[in-house]
């Protein structure tokens, strides 16, 4: 299994964003992991062209279940590809929450991806009131249940467990915390999909920094990271791109 180390950009990032986009690029010529980058979808077209011939992947953080039709706003999955997107982050719980998408429609949606021929990287997490009522476990068993297709495959999907409480906030999960998360993820997975779940990577998510990606990278079946904030800025992100290149 090859690691990930995975950017979420958010919404923020305008052209003048593309030279830190060059910048992590040009600072990794040849990782031992793989990079992907998913900025603001005004930017994937340039993002991709600008990345072109280095090893950074561009990819969408969203993207609608059908392939085209009357959806306003919405950007689909070949639109994405079209644009030189490899990747789509799915389900993030800024768009569970604000947008109130359920199970169900990541699922639709990471079929949708499948057949554009993307990654999905589907986002799961606990909140704050749902750790602290003791359903953590639970919880991660229902959206792996709902938002994980049948058809997922290490080569097709990506699985992120991001806690809510973690994410923008400064707060890292403890390591045990992130340990119990994603070896119940590998064994919910194995259950499900057999020895081929052995090479689905499971990143974490939540607060990663240069300062604490080595501890969180050492913890058993985490695989990479999808990064938001410290993903912006080449100064930031290299530092997390290292440390996971040196658990190789
Ligand atoms: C994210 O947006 O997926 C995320 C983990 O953000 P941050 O790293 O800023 O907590």
């Amino acid at each position: 299994m090859r690691k990930l180390v995975a950017g979420n950009w958010k919404m923020n990032g305008t052209r003048a964003a593309l030279d830190d986009l060059r910048a992590i690029a040009a600072a990794h010529p040849s990782p031992q992991v793989d990079l992907l980058i998913c900025p603001p979808a005004t930017l994937l077209a340039a993002a991709s062209s600008a990345t072109e011939g280095t090893p950074l992947y561009i990819g969408g953080q969203d993207c609608h279940a059908a392939p085209s039709g009357a959806h306003t706003g919405d950007i689909s999955a070949p639109m994405l590809a079209d644009c030189g997107a490899t990747a789509v982050i799915l389900g993030h719980s800024e768009r569970r929450e604000n947008h109130h998408e359920t199970n169900g429609l990541v699922r639709d949606k990471a079929l949708a991806a499948f057949d554009a021929g993307l990654t999905a990287i589907i986002c799961i997490g606990e909140t704050l009131a749902q750790r602290e009522a003791g359903d953590t476990l639970d919880v991660i068993r229902d959206q792996l249940d709902g938002s994980l297709p049948d058809t997922a495959t290490a080569a097709n999907s990506v699985i992120a467990y991001e806690p809510v409480w973690a994410i923008g906030t400064g707060k890292v999960a403890s390591l045990d915390q992130i340990g119990e998360v994603h070896d119940f993820i590998r064994e919910n997975i194995t259950a499900r999909f057999g020895d081929a779940a052995s090479g689905l990577r499971l990143l974490y998510g939540g607060s990663v920094k240069p300062g604490n990606a080595a501890e969180i990278f050492g913890v058993s079946n985490v695989d990479g990271a999808l990064v938001g904030g410290a993903s912006l800025k080449e100064v930031d992100f290299s530092p997390i791109i290292k440390a996971l290149e040196g658990t190789i």
